[in-house]
């Protein structure tokens, strides 16, 4: 089995973390049997070079809504996809609002760089997209953003849920039901909510429902940051009794020490 691993390129979200890079905006790189980046925010082409991760490697350019702190470094990673635009190759997964632009945002990459791919593929809520050694679900978000989504992964080694923005809402945490690992965008800590995003004990009622193995927290903002993302990991894992860790700016977690099920069928069975 390949040996999946995410990289967190960042692990701040929100406007004042991105301002002030406090915890960096790179996104997350998943690495082994598929190359993706999610959410490339401020810096993260920058930081992928620093770690040494070769941008140009990445198959899969995953975006889940049109603020900066996650597609800002879209079209370099275009760029560095295709080999600055001589050679069309990979895939853009973005809703309409990143790749048409909406009533609150403008289209967020260009033309010029959409026809670089190999592929674009809008990311509509339900829809299920095969790519060569994935599978990824769009599942729902509220956020500013109305075209905002959350993703399910299902990868050689785990299925990995991805929150996004979003504030909660009934239904959230469900929709990631049966994941082993679960990302969590919370910009804020416990007793601090806001409209649009999750707090602390927003993740307590997620988790709840989803019930994954491990979850791991990141999009982090400056209160966030303030309040110390640590302790508010070991809160939520005293209230849910789900394993759960706060990301850093460059850990690299190894997936398949957090799948779930021993004998879950190979990834295989919806490829072929
Ligand atoms: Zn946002």
């Amino acid at each position: 089995m390949t040996a999946d691993q995410l990289i967190f390129l960042g692990t701040g979200g929100g406007r004042f973390s991105m301002i002030t890079q406090k915890r960096r905006t790179g996104g997350i790189r998943l690495i082994g049997s598929s190359n993706i980046q999610i959410d490339p925010g401020p810096g993260s082409i920058a930081y992928s070079h620093q770690l040494n991760i070769d941008p140009s490697k990445v198959d899969s350019l995953l975006i889940s809504h049109c603020h900066p702190d996650h597609d800002n470094d879209a079209e370099i990673y275009i760029e560095a996809m295709t080999n600055g635009g001589t050679k069309k190759r990979g895939t853009l997964i973005a809703p309409k609002g990143v790749i048409e632009g909406n009533d609150i945002c403008e289209v967020r990459i260009s033309n010029y760089h959409k026809n670089q791919l190999a592929k674009v593929i809008k990311a509509e809520i339900g829809k299920t997209i095969i790519l060569e050694n994935a599978k990824i679900e769009v599942v729902n978000a509220k956020h500013q953003d109305p075209d905002t989504v959350g993703y399910k992964l299902s990868l050689e080694s785990i299925d990995l849920g991805y929150t996004s923005d979003t504030e909660y809402f009934s239904g959230l945490g469900s929709q990631f039901k049966g994941v082993d690992t679960l990302l969590v965008c919370v910009l804020r800590p416990r007793d601090v909510p806001i409209k649009g995003h999750l707090c602390t004990n927003d993740v307590i009622k997620i988790l709840d429902e989803a019930k994954p193995k491990l979850c791991i927290l990141t999009g982090f903002g400056i209160r966030m940051i303030y309040a110390n993302p640590d302790r508010e990991a070991k809160f939520i894992e005293q209230a849910s009794k789900i394993k759960t860790i706060a990301a850093r700016d460059n850990m690299v977690l190894k997936l398949v020490e957090y799948k779930t099920q021993d004998n879950r069928d190979s990834l295989s069975r919806f490829l072929n």
